[in-house]
């Protein structure tokens, strides 16, 4: 029987410029990792700035676009124009338009040009914005927790977060440093633990008048600031999705979602030429097409963005996406011509042994 552990087949990422990336993992220059580290620490510059350094506020006292938390969207903007546009996946592509697109309108021009406030049942410290998705007790919250329930975590994790914004967009130049090994699949448990304290906080902020000055919601703030903002700096070790692997407890909240709702992945077991180029593009390590030969479909789900990379990569259309559409139109498959729009692939069998060589 397969143990359904990640793949221990070695793949040696190729060499590419910065403008040609595809779904496999590819190997940059230095002058591209440097930029993006470079990125990354502005990023984390800005946000001190406006916390604790107050440099060249404005009028308004605010610390101006380009020194403050606004500027890690600017720069998801810039590199995501140039991510999307070097994307030769086309569902990528599409993805990660739209990601960029969502993160400059829905959480940059909206909340700071309109200033639209949001009601919210708990006690946050200040006034709500909209979109306030990662804070419990918003309408925002629930409404992608809704979501989440229906289409799955990539709702969020794939498709409109800053956070994946930037890790898919500054980070592309680290994908290569992605852990696959069985080590790296047994850490992946360690996300309980903050979110275990997220829980914590969850109910002292709906429950408690005070809870926002309560040592726990501001340690608890204090280190998911740290390790979102700390985690940029080891990515050239550890990859681009090490936060959203092993520390970031709003995506584990959504990865149980993954397994209570609708979302998953399946795998047609007969259709699989076991090529492992699956796991190969999951930048969350998960042993895709292990899972899928045991079990029929991708059992690591609380792990899963839903990014579909491994689903545009297979080449027999053996993986398909599910969610409540599926429950309407039972006919719906999310295959990876379906969602790259194009003919389906010529059937492949698996090569069976030649009797005469027995
Ligand atoms: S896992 Fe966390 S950091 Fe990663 S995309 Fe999801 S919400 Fe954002
Ligand atoms: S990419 Fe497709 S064919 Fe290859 S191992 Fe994965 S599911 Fe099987
Ligand atoms: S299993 Fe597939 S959809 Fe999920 S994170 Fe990995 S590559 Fe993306």
């Amino acid at each position: 029987m397969l143990s359904a552990t990640p793949t221990k087949r070695p793949r040696k990422p190729r060499k590419s410029g910065g403008n040609s990336q595809d779904s496999l993992p590819s190997r940059y220059s230095s002058n591209v990792r440097a930029l993006s580290m470079l990125a990354f620490a502005y990023v984390v510059f800005a946000f001190i700035n406006e916390r604790f350094l107050h440099w060249f506020l404005n009028g308004d006292g605010e610390a101006p676009i380009w020194l403050s938390h606004w500027t890690e969207y600017a720069i998801i903007l810039a590199f995501g124009i140039w991510r999307t546009l070097a994307e030769k996946n086309a569902y990528t592509r599409k993805r990660l338009g739209f990601l960029t697109f969502a993160v400059a309108i829905f959480w940059w021009a909206i909340p700071d040009f309109l200033r639209l406030p949001e009601p919210h049942m708990g006690t946050l410290p200040g006034q709500a914005i909209f979109p306030q998705i990662h804070a419990p007790g918003t309408l925002t919250f629930f409404g992608i927790l809704l979501l989440v329930l229906l289409f799955g975590r990539r709702i969020v994790c794939g498709w409109n977060c800053p956070c994946v914004g930037i890790r898919e967009t500054v980070g592309f130049a680290f994908r290569e440093k992605t852990p696959r090994s069985d080590t790296a699949w047994h850490w992946r448990y360690t996300k309980w633990f903050f979110f275990a304290l997220y829980m914590i906080v969850f109910v002292l902020v709906m429950f408690s008048g005070t809870a926002y000055v309560s040592p726990v919601y501001s340690g608890f703030l204090a280190l998911v600031g740290v390790t979102y903002f700390g985690s940029f700096f080891i990515a050239p070790l550890t990859g681009n999705r090490f936060y959203c692997r092993f520390l970031c407890p709003y995506g584990a909240t959504f990865g149980l979602l993954n397994h209570i709702g609708f979302y998953g992945i399946r795998m047609d077991t007969e259709a699989c030429i076991d090529c492992s180029l699956c796991e190969q593009v999951c930048d969350m390590g998960i042993p895709v097409s292990r899972q899928g030969q045991e079990f029929g479909r991708v059992t690591g789900l609380e792990d899963c963005m839903g990014c579909g990379r491994c689903i545009v990569a297979c080449p027999t259309d053996a993986l398909e996406f599910r969610d409540v559409r599926n429950e309407f139109f039972p006919k719906l498959r999310m295959d990876g011509s379906h969602l790259l729009k194009r003919a389906a692939p010529p059937i492949i069998k698996p090569s069976k042994p030649d009797p005469n060589l027995q």
